[in-house]
Formats: structure tokens, sequence, C-alpha cells
């Protein structure tokens, strides 16, 4: 994978400032080309390790794989890193299936959601659309959903796909990205989804919570729906809208209030299975939900050095996100950006020779409930926000944070390096420029 050359030569140029010592770059080839270690890395994070829902069993023999192999290649002080606050419970699924089994049999393309509880053996009950336009439809299910389960949302309308599935970056458009000012993401529009007004969604849930459903099933939502993807997150916890978000408990958390058992459809599923109930016919559904909580505990990001010599203090930083979602395996996000991170240090480490600076990784966990393992760290070691708005002016270092030289994070899915996001930092456009014009 050449592109890894390209990431560490720029961790080996920050480690080395001023100095870079071209006579290494023939020596990071022939590691990296010819002895690459990068797929069977992958391979053991994903095939066999994921996924990695933070703080479940896979997260933790990941980050132990990590751990171990940052030993074996002789990296100094690897350590798992501890928050110092509570992430909240383990989770993961042990069997799931949910099968239509009437007006006609076929097998649902479904997930459920990360957290969600599980049900006793397996449900067989008849499938209840909950097709609710105000408050006063309500009364129309009161008395009715006991051990049903429910179909929570409305259809989510499939479209056909015109756009093709990946295309290829031209000069062009890299260089109008090079030239390009900061993105939305960046001035703090951030994208809200189109939710049903939240008094009503509170309704709902406390009716199916009341009634005691047996199982929720929602379909995936037309936001990033795209050719069948199945989008799937945490189980809700329901709150009535006038709670203050700071109050209310995510579904990882001990404390948190029961919920039902919750499950994504994939939307064409979904929708077969309330135009069959609007057509007047029962739908019946076999479901088989079993999962398994770990107690509550304090997250961890998994940490190796390779040590620098007169400017040690001044970090160079490379890191990812270990932790992943629950459907699939984690690949793209991110065990590839994970993988990467951790061959450069090996390639690095291949070398046989000390860096000026100090080269750390982080295997970040908890990014996908916030970048909670990141921030922490930040905040731990390095310093503080005193602004909480883009562009973020007002920052107090810590003595470490004041010597700190760079961190690269790669999480922008897989493929070839191409170039590298500012991520809002104006300041690294002419660096950056700079060093890929030899790319
Ligand atoms: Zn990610």
């Amino acid at each position: 994978m050449r592109h890894l050359i390209c990431l560490f030569l720029f961790a080996w140029a920050g480690a080395m400032a001023q100095q870079t010592d071209t006579t290494l770059v023939p020596k990071i080839k022939d590691e990296g080309l010819n002895r690459s270690q990068v797929m069977h890395i992958l391979h053991m994070l994903t095939d066999v390790h994921g996924p990695r829902l933070t703080n479940s069993p896979g997260f933790k023999k990941a980050a132990e794989y990590a751990k171990q192999t940052f030993e074996k290649w002789g990296l100094e002080n690897v350590h798992y890193d501890y928050w110092g606050e509570e992430f909240g419970r383990g989770w993961q699924l042990k069997k799931f299936s949910l099968s239509a089994v009437a007006p006609v049999y076929f097998p649902v393309i479904a997930y459920p959601k990360a957290w969600s509880p599980g049900v006793k053996g397996t449900v067989a009950a008849e499938a209840v659309y909950l097709d609710l336009k105000s408050e006063s439809d309500l009364e129309k299910y009161r008395g009715k959903l006991k051990g049903k389960i429910v179909l929570f949302s409305l259809p989510t309308p499939v479209k056909p796909g015109f756009e093709p599935d990946a295309r290829r970056l031209d000069e062009k458009d890299l260089l109008e990205l090079a030239n390009s000012g900061p993105t939305e993401s960046f001035t703090g529009r951030r994208f809200v989804a189109p939710a049903e007004p939240q008094r009503l969604a509170w309704l709902k849930w406390e009716l199916c919570m009341k009634e005691g459903a047996a199982a929720i099933l929602e379909a995936s939502p037309s936001f990033r729906l795209e050719d069948g993807t199945v989008m799937v997150a945490a189980a809700t916890v329901p709150y009535p809208p006038e709670t203050p978000f700071a109050d209310r408990l995510p579904s990882r958390s001990a404390q948190a209030p029961k919920t039902l058992p919750q499950v994504v459809v994939a939307a064409e599923h979904y929708n077969r299975m309330v135009r069959q109930i609007q057509d007047g016919l029962t739908v019946r559904l076999e479901l088989t939900l079993e999962t398994e909580f770990f107690p509550a505990e304090q997250g961890f990001n998994v940490i190796a050095e390779i040590p620098g010599t007169d400017l040690k203090d001044e970090i160079v930083m490379i890191g990812a996100h270990l932790d992943s979602w629950h459907s699939g395996t984690g690949t793209t996000d991110n065990g590839c950006g994970s993988a990467v991170m951790m061959e450069a240090m090996r390639l690095l480490k291949s070398l046989g020779r000390q860096p000026r600076r100090t080269i750390r990784i982080a295997l970040w966990g908890g990014e996908e409930q916030g970048l909670l393992g990141s921030r922490s760290y930040v905040k731990r070691v390095l310093g503080e926000r005193l602004d909480k708005t883009f562009p973020y002016d007002s920052i107090r270092l810590t003595p470490a944070g004041e010597k700190f030289s760079v961190y690269f994070n790669m999480d922008n899915g897989s493929g070839k390096y191409r170039g590298v996001y500012l991520q809002g930092n104006e300041n690294a456009r002419p660096v950056f420029r700079e060093w890929l014009k030899a790319l």
C-alpha cells in the first residue's frame, strides 16, 4: 500500500524537522512495499476481533492485540491510557434473527441497535404499524400493543441511485480541494435529521413502554441510505421532551432508564411490511434477540512510542480510532486507519534509527460516542479550548501541550492518501502543499 509511505514520510519529516534524511527513503519503500504487514494487521482487527464497539469483548481483544503487537515490535511506553471517567457498559450481540412468517415467509435484513436489551427465547408476534400523524391518533393503539412487535417509524422512501459507488478524484478535483476554504463542518453548521416533533415521538415511546410491546422496529433512515446500506447506531432511551439533554443518559449507561428491544430494518423490507399491513393483511414475525451486557467501567486508549533524543518532549503523534459500531467488522471506520497507523509505527521502528522527537501512536476508544477517548486525552495531557466555537482561538495549553509538535489522524475511509485534510488548521496549508510536491 503505497499511501503508507506517504504517511510515514510525514511522520518522519515531523520527527526530524528541518533535517529530513533522504537516505532512509529507499529503506522505507523496501520494508513497506516488500514486507508489508498492514493487511495482516487489518485482518486481525476486523476478521478476527471485529466488531469493536467500545468496551465490548471485541474492542478489548483488539486493544490487547495492538498492545502485544507494539511490544513485540519493541516500541516503548506501551500502555492502556485510561480516561479517568466512566464510559458505560460493554455490550455484545449473542444471537439474532428476524423473519416474517405471515402472510408470506421472508428472512428480514435487520440489525439490533447497540446496547439494546434482548428478548426471552424466540418471540412470535403480530407486527403493528404505528401510523401516527398527530397525538389524537394515539387512541387507536391504546390496549393493542402488549406483546406486539411495533413498526415504530415512517417507511423510508427508496430512490434509485444514479451516482457511481466511487469516483477517482482527478488532478483538477484535488487542486480544487487544496485551494478550498474551511468546509461547513468547521464553521459550526451541522446536519440535523428531520425528526418527527419531539413530543409525538415521546408519546409513541411512552405508549409502547406502558403497553409492554415486545420490540421496536425502525426503518433504516434515508440519511445516507445508499444501495441497501442499513444504518444502525445505539438504542434509544426515551425521555420526555422537556428533559434537558445534559440530564439524558445514553443506553450504555448503567443508570439509564429501562428501554425496549430495538432493531433497525432494511428500508425495503420495512416498507414491504408496512404495505402489507396497510392492505389489511396480518403480518406475523419471529424474533430471536440475545444480547449481553458487561459492568460499566472507564474507557481507554492504546498508546505506544518510539522515544526521541534531544527533542524528545516535542511529540509527533499519529493515531486513529480503534472502536467501531457493531453491525459490521468496523473495517472502513476505522480498522483501515488503525492498521495504517500501526504499520507506519512498524516501518519507523524497522529503520533502527532514533528520531530527535518522540513519535507516539494512539488508538482511540469511544470515538463513535463523541470522540470521547481523544477528547479525554487532549484535556488530560495537552490543554483545553476556552471558547467552544470555531475558530477556537482561545486555548490553554499544559507544559506538554506547549512543546507538542503535531498530530496526524486517519479516519477518512479506505483508499490511497491523495492529500491531508487541514481539519480547519489554516497554518498547515503551506506546509502540506510543500510536502505533497514530492509526491
Ligand atoms: Zn470514524
